[in-house]
């Protein structure tokens, strides 16, 4: 098992990594705590809510499971309220702790209840994705959806710890494990070319969930986001580098309707334009251009950018958080493991977006 610390102005807490941490989840359970409500999804209690509940049962706590629906559809505020109502219900009072056992959905839905029940409960991240465990968990972003906007009602709140149990992963459908690793690539582009190129290395191994591999970039992916979000918490300006990609990517998203493409393989895709787009503006060389393509197609993720029509695309693009003022910014690279965050030429963004076009 490795550590890793997390420390923000909004609270510290460590993410303990490796195998069959779902076993140990009660040494994370605060001993002033008066009960436990585990918060999860219909698909992932059936494989892990019995061993979950079973582990935290040694805390001798009052126990109790909030299962909801699966999906994305369902991070919204009707499902929210079913939290609150489960949790009123049984009278948890402040001292409850609520634990988060799933992907991203369960834990957005899970974190910003816990940061508005009573004013701020004290709530554990058990990611089971590999999304979950590299990004989403990590950072104390919460949110549910409105139908006028994703993530568009939320909180920064962070947890109390993040336990990432790589055995879970055993059970995940390998497009979910592909798009989680356009995440970890994302790290190495960047802020760590050194592990870029592990990445490169490794790609195989990663894709067969061998646990060495697996521990490693779950680890280094967390250290890396710890790091971004301890200098930037509430993302007023460094921690906007972790939307590598995603410009392009959030475009490709609602382009092609919530859904058709997962989010890791929209940001995959994103990233190799966004590449594209640092040769562009930056003098990012062919070579490295290149690399992040190649790394995108092993991961497992498209590389060819879907036909939305160029003017489609930048209207998607604008409605992205980070327009300001009308103006489109780009987080680039001048070179692998090293980011800006800038504007970018509309004649240079023509030129990449039409090779969406032209494939
Ligand atoms: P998800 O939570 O929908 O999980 C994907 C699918 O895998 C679901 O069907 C889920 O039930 C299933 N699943 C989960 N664990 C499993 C396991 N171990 N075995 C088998 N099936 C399993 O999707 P996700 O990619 O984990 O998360 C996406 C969400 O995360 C989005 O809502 C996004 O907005 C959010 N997100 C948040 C942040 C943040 O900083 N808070 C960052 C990135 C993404
Ligand atoms: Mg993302």
């Amino acid at each position: 098992m490795t550590t890793v610390q997390v420390d923000t102005p909004g609270g510290s807490y460590p993410i303990h990594i490796g195998p069959g941490r779902l076993d140990h989840l009660a040494h994370s359970i605060p001993q002033d705590a008066t009960a436990i409500a585990v918060v999860t999804n219909s698909t992932v209690a059936a494989h892990y809510a019995q061993r979950v509940q079973a582990a935290l049962e040694q805390t001798g706590k009052r126990l109790m499971r909030i299962e909801l629906p699966d999906g994305e559809a369902y991070k919204d505020w009707q499902t929210l309220n079913l939290i609150y109502d489960a949790l009123l219900r049984n009278r948890l009072d402040r001292r409850a702790v609520l634990v988060a056992l799933g992907g991203g959905v369960v834990g957005d839905i899970c974190g910003f209840a816990a940061a508005t029940y009573m004013r701020g409960i004290r709530f554990l991240q058990v990611p089971t994705t590999l999304l979950a465990q590299v990004d989403s968990s990590v950072g104390g972003k919460t949110a549910v959806n409105h139908p006028l906007g994703k993530n568009m009602i939320g909180a920064f709140y962070q947890p109390i710890g993040v336990e990432v149990d790589i055995d879970v992963l055993a059970t995940l459908p390998q497009r979910e494990v592909s798009a989680g690793l356009a995440e970890v690539i994302k790290y190495g582009l960047i802020i760590d070319a050194d592990f870029f190129a592990w990445c490169e290395q490794n790609v195989a191994a990663l894709r067969r969930l061998e646990p060495a591999a697996l521990a490693h970039a779950i680890r280094r992916s967390c250290e890396l986001k710890a790091q971004v979000v301890s200098q930037d918490e509430r993302e007023s300006g460094l921690r906007a580098i972790l939307n590598f990609g995603h410009t392009f990517g959030h475009a490709i998203e609602s382009g092609l309707g919530y859904g058709e493409w997962l989010h890791g393989e929209a940001v995959g895709c994103g990233m190799v334009q966004a590449a594209e787009l640092s040769q562009a503006c930056l003098g990012l060389d062919g070579a490295s251009v290149e690399r992040v393509r190649a790394l995108v197609q092993a991961i497992g993720c498209p590389v060819q950018a879907p036909d939305l029509g160029t003017s489609r695309w930048i209207d998607l693009m604008q409605v992205d958080k980070k327009t300001e003022g009308g103006t489109l910014r780009f987080v680039l690279l001048p070179e692998i493991g090293r980011a800006v965050f800038q504007p970018a030429p509309e004649a240079a963004l023509r030129a990449v977006l039409e090779r969406a076009a032209t494939h």
